[in-house]
Formats: structure tokens, C-alpha cells, sequence
């Protein structure tokens, strides 16, 4: 992670167990003033659908930096917002500005779809389907335009396959992130109605150099065929990566080869690159520094 973070990475820091714990208590007390002084951003990442050739989603990830500290990853302190409960705080934010950001490109890219992160402790809190009901009154985005990703480690937490089921019905799709890096059972698919099997980028990266890497995408790929659900990979930087993504009938695809998550005034324009260069073998729009 240090590497896709930046110069003034905290994650640089090797530190020992006290400073550790230090260094916990700094980042919590940075993270509620970033969200009382609205400071975190969010950045989108296109998905194109390979059947297409269209830009069809964007998923939505959230950015922080602090002025002091730097930039720290959404993989350090979305866990940590989780402990010390911020995260129903900071996941209301993120739904209320992806969903915001949909609406305002509404005119030029009616269809797309925003696809917002769930994590297990938002997904598993009380009222977690009236936050989203709020939110889509309040914004006046179509139910079906956006997508909740939720982990497969968010399935086993109790109450969370009823909470799905319902956010379903309310016509949200649903995407499992990470398919195949989590500890849930295979029956759990059948128990709710997922719409998305994210494929984990630690497989994407395999391609090419790892039998096993593969092995796994064709199993996921044949596994969502047959259940009904479409996938998506995520991570793809390379050529030999999205050909053969191709060839075994992935449906969609996000990654660097086609561009970085950007910050939302740069999309309209990403997209339209996107469309007018495919098929390139060119990244359309340069990874965010
Ligand atoms: P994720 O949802 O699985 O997102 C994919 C991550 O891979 C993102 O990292 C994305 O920027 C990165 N990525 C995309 N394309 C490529 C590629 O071609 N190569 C490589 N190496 N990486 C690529 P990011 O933004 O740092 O987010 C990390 C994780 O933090 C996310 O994993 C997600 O679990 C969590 N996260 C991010 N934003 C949110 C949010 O708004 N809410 C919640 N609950 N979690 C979030
Ligand atoms: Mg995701
Ligand atoms: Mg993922
Ligand atoms: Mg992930």
C-alpha cells in the first residue's frame, strides 16, 4: 500500500507496539475532525463492460488527506472508523456523495451506475436499509442505479442476509467484493440475491504467471455462469490480463489498464476517452499520482 499512497505515507512507519497504539489514538481523533470538517473526498473508478465496450458503472473510494499526516489509505482507516464506530458516519457521507455525484452526471451519463463500499459493521448496524432509503429520497437517484459492494465476511455476520434481501427488493443491486479472499460458504449464494461477483484482484494479478491464479478466475467465472451472476474483475493493469479476461467471458472490468479511481470532475471526460479509444492497449487516463 505504501507505494500507492505517496511520499508522506504513515504507513512508512515502522513502529513498535506503543507507538502503535499512539499513533491509533492520533489517526481516531484525525478521522472525526476530517469528518466534521468534511475533509474526506471521494474518488471513481470506471467498470467497462466488456460485451459492450461502454464505461457502464464507476465504483466510488473513498480519499483522505491530511494536511499533517499525508494521505492515509482507505485500507488502514476504513478498519480502524470501523473500531471506534465512525463508520455509519463516514458510510452515510459516502452514499449521500456518490449518489449526490450520479444525479449531477445524470444529464450526460443517465445510465451509470455507482457501485458505493459497504463494510460488514455499516451492513450489520439496525438501520442500515432506512440510511440507504434515505439517502435515494433524498437525492432522487433510481434505486437501481446504485449497488452496494459488500465483502464476503459481511455474510456470516447475523442479520445481514435479511438486511440484504430487503435492500434487494428495494432495487438495489448487490456486488460480493472480493470474491474468493473471504471465509464464507459457497451456500451462501444461494440464501440471498447477489447480482455481482467482484473477483478478487490478488487472482487478476496471477494471470499469465500463476496456473492456480487461473485456475480460480475459470472456476469463478464458470461458478457465476451457472448461478446467474455477472462478474466483474478488479485490478486489471495489463493487456494479457483483460485478454484473457476476454476469452473466458468476464463481463466487466475496472483497473489501471483502463484508468486509476479519479476525482469525480475528471470523469465525464475519462469516460468519453474510454469510449473513443477502445479497443488500446494505451491506459486512457493516467493513474492518480
Ligand atoms: P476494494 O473495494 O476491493 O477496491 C479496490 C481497490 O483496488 C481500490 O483501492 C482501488 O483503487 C484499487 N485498484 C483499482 N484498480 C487497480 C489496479 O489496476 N491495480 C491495483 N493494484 N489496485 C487497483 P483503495 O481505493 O485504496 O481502497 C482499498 C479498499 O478500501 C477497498 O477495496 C475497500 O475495501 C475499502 N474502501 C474504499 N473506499 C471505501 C468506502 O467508501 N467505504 C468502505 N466501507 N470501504 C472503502
Ligand atoms: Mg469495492
Ligand atoms: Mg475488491
Ligand atoms: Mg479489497
Amino acid at each position: 500500500h505504501a507505494k500507492a499512497c505517496g511520499r508522506n505515507n504513515v504507513e512508512r512507519f515502522q513502529p513498535t507496539l506503543a507507538q502503535a497504539a499512539d499513533r491509533r489514538i492520533a489517526l481516531s481523533r484525525l478521522l472525526h475532525d476530517a469528518l466534521e470538517q468534511n475533509s474526506f473526498e471521494l474518488a471513481y473508478q470506471p467498470q467497462v463492460d466488456l460485451r459492450t465496450q461502454r464505461v457502464t458503472g464507476v465504483e466510488a473510494l473513498i480519499r483522505w488527506h491530511d494536511p499533517a499526516i499525508g494521505t492515509v489509505s482507505p485500507a488502514t482507516f476504513i478498519p480502524l472508523a470501523e473500531e471506534i464506530g465512525l463508520i455509519g458516519a463516514i458510510g452515510e457521507w459516502v452514499l449521500l456523495t456518490a449518489c449526490t455525484q450520479a444525479r449531477q452526471w445524470e444529464h450526460a451519463l443517465p445510465d451509470l451506475r455507482m457501485s458505493v463500499n459497504v463494510s460488514p459493521r455499516q451492513l450489520a448496524r439496525g438501520d442500515f436499509c432506512d440510511v440507504v432509503a434515505r439517502v435515494l429520497a433524498s437525492t432522487g437517484l433510481a434505486a437501481h442505479r446504485l449497488e452496494l459492494e459488500i465483502t464476503e465476511g459481511a455474510l456470516v455476520a447475523p442479520g445481514a442476509l435479511p438486511t440484504l434481501r430487503a435492500l434487494s427488493e428495494m432495487g438495489l443491486s448487490i456486488a460480493i467484493d472480493d470474491f474468493g479472499t473471504g471465509y464464507s460458504s459457497l451456500s451462501y449464494l444461494r440464501s440471498f440475491h447477489a447480482d455481482r461477483l467482484k473477483i478478487d484482484l490478488s487472482f487478476v494479478r496471477g494471470i499469465g504467471t500463476s496456473s492456480a491464479d487461473e485456475a480460480i478466475i475459470r472456476a469463478i467465472l464458470a461458478l457465476a455462469d451457472s448461478l446467474g451472476f455477472e462478474t466483474v474483475a478488479e485490478g486489471v493493469e495489463q493487456t494479457a490480463q483483460l485478454a484473457f479476461l476476454v476469452d473466458h467471458g468476464c463481463a466487466v472490468v475496472q483497473g489501471y489498464h483502463f484508468s486509476a479511481a479519479l476525482p469525480a470532475d475528471e470523469i465525464p471526460a475519462c469516460i468519453e476517452r474510454l469510449s473513443a479509444q477502445w479497443p488500446s492497449a494505451q491506459p486512457a487516463c493516467a493513474p492518480v499520482p
